[in-house]
């Protein structure tokens, strides 16, 4: 069919990669679509813009994760504080209806967004049909669209375990796991990743009995050892149980509940029955349906579409960000991205510094780290300084109750650039942006050292920190 309406950018998908890329294009002058094809539910049946992150994902989770976090601190920390308020109760569906309303909030905002900046919403699932000469066309639900330039920001879904049918009731991966409408007294979650710490966190401070089985053999390898093991002791302690080297062979519904069986990393079999089971083993990439291979757009073995450094696939004026593309899984590398292709399209020199992306997992306490681990470093043969500064020297930390975790720095030996800061502790999420900035701007410890930091604040671990990689903390 022929194309019903011609656009400068075209966005597929409207996830925080599809979004933003959106929003910047028209910012720059460009006349911009978004299509959107939402499978998330909607009361009035219309696209959700935001997704995974907004709807099932970033935001809902630490909706959560805040509200399970005042429920443990009434429950375990008011009375060494003084404060009597007796056990505290927590009314579930009450819970999931404030995460609803948060969504929907942050949703309907973007909505806004797009009004403001002259974005179109087209509601409709987009797959390529084809080019003509510098066009392409895109079929979004059942017309057709003409775009100069493509931007494929499809994300990425659950990955599924074969023989493990997720029905989001009993068995869920994260669409079902924050919907949950009341407390189950045993969890089990399979994969001790990101997704599972969070939702084992949340569950098990409502009173859940939580088992984490994770088939890698040790804790958090993407992390730097020292936070890893410091996280391994304080989740531990919290009440999560882990298994590690184990091999799922099944999981099925049984009753109300649902029973795993699985084997320990030395092969003994083992049997566990739990209320609900969270599968959380890793995200695939969003290509099906999008008609990719009728135009030659060219997909990993890993499903992820293959791109360059700026985003650009193998198909002229076609780029792909995001979730669905080489890189970490994470929203605020979406969103760069999304901004650099959009100015890379208005011939601007848009750019993503992939060695200062971010970390975080908000667990309790937080974990943060941006730039090389140290076993990183060891492997490059890069010689460098650590300062390693604990929570427990600093008077913030331990009027919040939260004296626990540290601040870890690397810097060049010889430059002394900062490489890499590692944060376990509290609000390590907003602490690590100051580390981003020095990574950046390629600072030394010695810059972050002679910065004044406020006091009392958790910041000051950060600078005592980079004094400590100069052997010269004047707190610890
Ligand atoms: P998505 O957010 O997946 O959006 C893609 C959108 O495209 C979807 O809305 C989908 O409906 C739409 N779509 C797909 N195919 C088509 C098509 N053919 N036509 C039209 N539309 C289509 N990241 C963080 O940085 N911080 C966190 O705290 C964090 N927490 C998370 C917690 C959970 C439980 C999960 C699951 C993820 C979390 N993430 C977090 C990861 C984050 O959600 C993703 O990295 C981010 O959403 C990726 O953005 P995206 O735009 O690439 O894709």
């Amino acid at each position: 069919s022929q194309p019903s309406e011609q656009y400068d950018v075209l966005v597929i998908g409207g996830g925080p990669g599809g979004y933003v890329a959106a929003i910047r294009a028209a910012q720059l002058g460009f006349k911009t679509a978004c299509c959107e094809s939402n499978p998330y539910d909607d009361p009035k049946g219309e696209p959700r813009l935001g997704g995974t992150c907004l709807n099932v994902g970033c935001i809902p989770s630490k909706a959560l994760l805040h509200t399970s976090h005042l429920f443990e601190l009434a429950a375990h920390d008011f009375s060494a504080q003084g404060i009597e308020v007796g056990a505290p109760k927590i009314d579930v569906p009450k819970m999931i209806a404030r995460k609803d309303a948060i969504v929907t909030q942050l949703t309907q905002g973007i909505k806004g967004l797009f009004r403001k900046n002259k974005v179109t919403l087209l509601p409709g699932h987009g797959r390529f049909v084809g080019r003509e000469g510098d066009t392409w066309r895109v079929a979004v639900g059942e017309k057709t669209v003409a775009a100069t330039h493509v931007i494929v920001a499809t994300g990425s879904k659950a990955r599924h375990l074969p023989n493990i049918p997720v029905d989001n009731q009993v068995i869920c991966d994260n669409v079902g796991a924050l919907k949950l409408q009341a407390v189950p007294k045993k969890l089990a979650i399979i994969g001790a990743g990101v997704i599972g710490l969070e939702m084992g966190s949340v569950w098990r401070r409502l009173g859940s009995e939580v088992t984490i089985l994770e088939a890698a053999p040790q804790f958090l390898a993407a992390a730097d050892p020292e936070i890893a093991k410091e996280a391994q002791k304080l989740l531990t302690k919290q009440g999560l149980s882990f298994a590690f080297g184990v091999t799922i062979d099944s999981a099925e519904v049984e009753g109300d509940g649902v029973l795993i069986r699985y084997r320990t990393a030395d092969g003994a079999e083992q049997r566990l029955a739990a209320d609900r089971l969270i599968v959380s083993v890793g995200r695939v990439p969003n290509t099906d349906g999008l008609d990719a291979d009728k135009v030659g757009l060219t997909v990993n073995e890993r499903g992820q579409i293959v791109v360059d450094d700026h985003c650009r696939t193998n198909l002229p004026n076609v780029w792909a960000i995001g979730d669905v593309v080489r890189g970490p899984m994470l929203a605020h590398k979406a969103m760069e991205e999304g901004v650099m292709v959009a100015e890379r399209i208005a011939g601007q020199a848009g750019h993503v510094n992939y060695d200062a992306i971010p970390w975080v997992i908000y667990t309790e306490p937080e974990i943060a780290w941006v730039g090389k681990t140290e076993t990183e470093l060891k492997a490059a043969g890069v010689d460098y300084r650590a300062g390693k500064i604990p929570f427990l020297a600093n008077g913030r930390a331990l009027g919040m109750g939260a004296g626990y975790g540290f601040v870890k720095m690397l810097a060049d030996a010889k430059t002394d650039r900062i490489l890499g800061v590692h944060i376990i502790g509290p609000n390590a999420s907003e602490l690590i942006a100051e580390a981003v900035v020095a990574l950046e701007f390629a600072a030394a410890a010695e810059d972050l050292a002679r910065i004044c930091h406020a006091h009392p604040t958790l910041s000051e671990v950060v600078h005592e920190a980079a004094l400590a990689v100069d052997k010269r903390p004047l707190h610890f």
